[in-house]
């Protein structure tokens, strides 16, 4: 049976952090969803059609991994898409505490819908969506920071 995943989150923006964990995941998994979450009461800084498009042509030359917009539950998402498996990156502790409690429900929400998580990248560990914003805001260039050019 292939081994599919979901890599869910808000990517405002995708990064070269989130980059890193969907190449390593690649060599776990047999193919990789990357799921835009869209959560109301959030509101986004970056368009998720620009961000969408932007992580398809990233991952262009990789055809096992493809890029969806949803709403509503990660677990009800995973399980549209026959997803055994919930990809999410860990970076500190504080990144430990939310996903520690995250992961039981979405087991609860969903049996046998498994966590994996892949320890940052020590080079990546410092790039977060929430400081590009910030430095977006201020017309600084964050090119280093994608995968892509905005
Ligand atoms: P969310 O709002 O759902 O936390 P994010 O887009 O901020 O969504 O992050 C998605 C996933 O990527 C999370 O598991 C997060 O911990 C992870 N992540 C974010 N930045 C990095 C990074 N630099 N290195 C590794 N993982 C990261």
């Amino acid at each position: 049976m292939s081994k599919i995943a979901i890599f869910p989150g808000s990517f405002d923006p995708f990064t070269k952090g989130h980059e890193d964990v969907v190449l390593r995941g690649l060599k776990i998994f047999d193919e990789l969803i990357i799921g835009i979450g869209l959560n109301s009461k959030k509101q986004r800084y970056f368009e998720k059609e620009l961000i969408s498009e932007k992580i398809a042509e990233a991952f262009s030359s990789h055809s096992q991994v493809q890029v969806k917009i949803f709403k509503g539950l990660t677990a009800e998402f995973a399980k549209e898409n026959n997803a055994n498996f919930i990809l999410r990156g860990l970076r500190n502790t504080t990144d430990f505490e939310f996903e520690n409690t995250i992961s039981q429900i979405n087991r609860d929400l969903w049996e046998g819908l498994e966590t994996v998580f892949l320890i940052t990248s020590p080079e990546y560990a410092s790039i977060s969506s929430t400081v590009i914003r910030e430095i977006h805001k201020f017309d600084r260039n964050v090119d280093k920071y994608l995968p892509y050019k905005l």
